[in-house]
C-alpha cells in the first residue's frame, strides 16, 4: 500500500492526469469506491477522471460526484495514472478496457481472490469484506481528504459488498471503519433509505415471477432461478433490476449453492452463484471464465439459458 501511496502522491505534486475506473455492470462496492477515491483526490488535483463504468443502476443514483463521471468516447485516454477499483481482470473493464491499453501506469485495487494482479502497482486483499474497505483504508493512511460525501460513498461500498454487515469476510476493522464513517458526518439512515428502501416496482414484479419460477436440485442444496428475456417485457424490469434475487434463494434452510441465470441476449447469458458454508463459487465460475469471491461469484455463458443450467448442474454436483 506504502508504495501506492507514495506514487499517488508525487503524481498530484507533478500535476499529471489520474483516472478512475471500475468494472461493467457497476455495483455499490465498485462506484463508491470509484467515487470516493475520485472524490478525494480531485481535493488535490484537478487532473481526477471519473470514468463511467456502463449504466448506473438507480439504487445508486443518489451517490455523490456521478455527475462528475465522463463516458470513454469523452475522454483524452492518454491518462498517466489509472486507478483500477474492484475489477478482477481487464477484461471486466468492458469498453473501458482501452485505458488499459493507454494509461502509463495501473494501479490495481481489489478484493477478488481471483484478481489477476494485473498492475503495475497491485493493493489485493482477498480477506477484505470490499474495496470500499481498502480504499478507507488508503485514504486515512496516506491522510488524503475524506469528507462526508467521500464517506457515504465508502459506507455504500462496504454495506452493500457485505450484505448490510452479515457476511463471513466482515471483521472488526470492517465496523471501526463504519463507526469512523460517522465522525464524518454520513447519516446511515438515509443511505439506508436511498440504497434498500426504493425498489421500484418493476423489480419487486421480476423477483416475484423469478422466485416463483424456482427450482430446488439435491435434496435441497441447490436453488436456481432464471429471468428469461419475456419475464423483462410482462414486468417492464431492465436486466439489471435482478439484485436481490440470488440472495433470497440463498438464505433458504439447507441451501448450499444459489444460482442466478439471466438471459441478456439469446446466447448471453449471466451467471450469478452465492455459498453458504463448503462450495467454492469462485471456482465454478472460473470453469465459465468468469471468477469473483469463494461465496459469491458470477461468469457469462454463450449456450442457452436451459444448456447452462445443466452444465452448471453437473458442475456443482461436483463439489457437494
Ligand atoms: P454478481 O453475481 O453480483 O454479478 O457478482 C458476484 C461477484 O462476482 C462480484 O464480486 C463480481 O465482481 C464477480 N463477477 C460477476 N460476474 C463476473 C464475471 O463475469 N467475471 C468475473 N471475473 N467476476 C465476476
Ligand atoms: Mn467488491
Amino acid at each position: 500500500m506504502n508504495s501506492a501511496i507514495d506514487f499517488i502522491r508525487s503524481s498530484v505534486t507533478q500535476g499529471l492526469s489520474i483516472a478512475v475506473v471500475s468494472h461493467k455492470n457497476p455495483d455499490g462496492d465498485s462506484l463508491g469506491s470509484l467515487l470516493a477515491m475520485g472524490l478525494s483526490l480531485e481535493k488535490l488535483t484537478k487532473n481526477v477522471i471519473f470514468v463511467k463504468p456502463d449504466i448506473i443502476p438507480e439504487d445508486y443514483l443518489f451517490l455523490p460526484g456521478l455527475e462528475k463521471m465522463k463516458k470513454i468516447d469523452d475522454i483524452n485516454t492518454d491518462i498517466a495514472v489509472l486507478i483500477v477499483l474492484d475489477c478482477s481482470d481487464p477484461d471486466r473493464l468492458g469498453l473501458n478496457k482501452i485505458l488499459f491499453e493507454s494509461s502509463k501506469k495501473i494501479i490495481n485495487i481489489d478484493h477478488h481472490i481471483s484478481n489477476t494482479k494485473f498492475g503495475d502497482i497491485n493493493i489485493v486483499v482477498p480477506e477484505s469484506s470490499s474495496t470500499g474497505e481498502i480504499v478507507f483504508d488508503l485514504l486515512s493512511k496516506a491522510e488524503f481528504p475524506i469528507d462526508t460525501e467521500i464517506a457515504t460513498c465508502i459506507y455504500t461500498a462496504i454495506s452493500t459488498d457485505t450484505g448490510r454487515f452479515s457476511y463471513e469476510s466482515v471483521t472488526k476493522n470492517t465496523h471501526l471503519i463504519i463507526s469512523k464513517l460517522y465522525d464524518f458526518g454520513i447519516n446511515g439512515y438515509n443511505i439506508n433509505k436511498n440504497l434498500y428502501q426504493k425498489r421500484s416496482l418493476s423489480r419487486t414484479k421480476l423477483f416475484i415471477l423469478a422466485v416463483s419460477n424456482l427450482k430446488f436440485y439435491e435434496d435441497g442444496k441447490i436453488a436456481i432461478a432464471k429471468v428469461t428475456k419475456d419475464m423483462y417485457s410482462k414486468t417492464n424490469a431492465h436486466p439489471d433490476e435482478t439484485e436481490g434475487i440470488v440472495e433470497f434463494l440463498r438464505d433458504t434452510d439447507g441451501v448450499e449453492v444459489a444460482c442466478l441465470l439471466k438471459e441478456l441476449n439469446n446466447n448471453d447469458i449471466k451467471l450469478s452463484l452465492r455459498t453458504k458454508e463448503y462450495v467454492d463459487a469462485n471456482k465454478i465460475c472460473s470453469l465459465f471464465g468468469g471468477g469473483g469471491h469463494i461465496r459469491a461469484s458470477g461468469a457469462s455463458s454463450t449456450e442457452t439459458i436451459e444448456e447452462t443450467e445443466k452444465m452448471l448442474l453437473q458442475e456443482i454436483n461436483k463439489y457437494l
